[in-house]
């Protein structure tokens, strides 16, 4: 189980419809504990890729040493990231399955379609018959508030 806030849910949906038709990303910072994934905090990156945007992401390096250098002293460590599919579902591109560098981290998946957030789903890496592969993980909100954030 991944634990958010509704702040932070609401924020990567209006990122996404922001950055419509581009793929928006970022990270994610919290602590993983008694196998539950606690998010405290998203952190946007700009989508650094030198390919196609809308469907390709790239956290900018620069943006995660930092976060990672202002975490030293923290109990708090990056968990995992986020990024949008535009006009996509929210589950794992043949892209994202070949971009698994590491098993640790949380992949948050937002899909947008006509600049509206649909759906955000969140998957961690696991190992599959012969590579790593992704499997959903439950999204848990605290604050009680719409994840999605569309009240009308
Ligand atoms: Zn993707």
């Amino acid at each position: 189980m991944i634990i958010f806030n509704a702040r932070d849910l609401n924020k990567m949906a209006r990122a996404a419809e922001e950055e419509y038709p581009q793929e928006c990303c970022g990270l994610l910072v919290g602590r993983f504990e008694n196998a539950v994934w606690e998010v405290k905090d998203i952190v946007p990156s700009k989508n650094v890729t030198p390919y196609d945007q809308g469907n390709r992401f790239e956290i900018d390096p620069i943006t995660r040493l930092k976060l990672q250098k202002d975490l030293r002293d923290s109990p708090e460590e990056v968990i995992g990231h986020y990024h949008s599919h535009p006009d996509g579902a929210a589950i794992p591109s043949s892209i994202d399955k070949a971009s698994i560098w590491e098993r640790n981290m949380l992949w948050v998946i937002i899909s947008v379609a006509k600049a509206r957030t649909i759906e955000i789903v969140a998957h961690r890496v696991i190992e599959g018959s012969e590579e790593l592969s992704f499997s959903p993980i439950e999204i848990h909100t605290i604050n009680g508030l719409d994840p999605v954030g569309h009240s009308g």
